[in-house]
């Protein structure tokens, strides 16, 4: 699998034109074919979508090509899940959450937790971007908590970006920073 860009037209033209690059081998990725077609829970409502799907010229693997909005093997687009996060670094319950989102308690907690699990290693990979980003970048105020930590990291590393690439949403950059596996298990190989 592989993040690109929410723009689907334009992820298309990079794609005919050689410009995407594979992930395992730096080969050039041609186009081959669509992944299975999927209902994801976008902030209002459902969307269907059908990933593209990408063979290198090189090293003949295919990829998934997953655009920034969502995350892998997850129904509930980024924005939403990051919502939920927000929440939890200001305080907020599973339960509050989960009835303001208009989301499962259950599901709301299953992201908390494995977000709370991988708080420090996220917080760590955000603030490496936000120095690649930003050289000069001050040191980031200590939080509450190593979830808050890391979203201070993800928001001063999303104003970075504005500046240096492209306007774009907060949780798309995280998306795309993780590799679409912000909520993967922590040392998951099957993933
Ligand atoms: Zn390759």
């Amino acid at each position: 699998m592989m993040m690109v860009g929410t723009d689907e037209a334009g992820v298309e033209r990079s794609l005919l034109s050689g410009e995407l690059v594979c992930p395992s081998c730096s080969g050039l990725l041609a186009p081959w074919g669509h992944a299975r077609s999927r209902s994801s829970r976008g902030p209002e409502g459902t969307v269907r979508h059908r990933p593209r799907r990408a063979r290198c010229s090189s090293c003949r693997g295919t990829h998934v090509l997953l655009a920034q909005a969502w995350l892998w093997r997850r129904a509930d687009a980024v924005s939403v899940i990051g919502a939920a996060l927000e929440a939890k670094a200001a305080g907020a319950g599973h339960r509050s959450i989960a009835a303001r989102l208009g989301r499962p308690a259950c599901t709301v907690r299953g992201w908390l937790r494995r977000f709370t699990v991988r708080a420090e290693q996220e917080r760590a990979r955000f603030t490496r971007l936000l120095v690649a980003l930003d050289p000069l970048a001050g040191p980031l105020v200590p939080r509450a908590s190593v979830v808050a930590d890391a979203l201070e990291a993800l928001g001063a590393a999303a104003a970075a970006a504005v500046l240096r690439l492209s306007p774009q949403p907060a949780w798309e950059l995280a998306a795309r920073a993780t590799g679409g596996r912000l909520l993967a298990p922590v040392g998951g190989s099957r993933w």
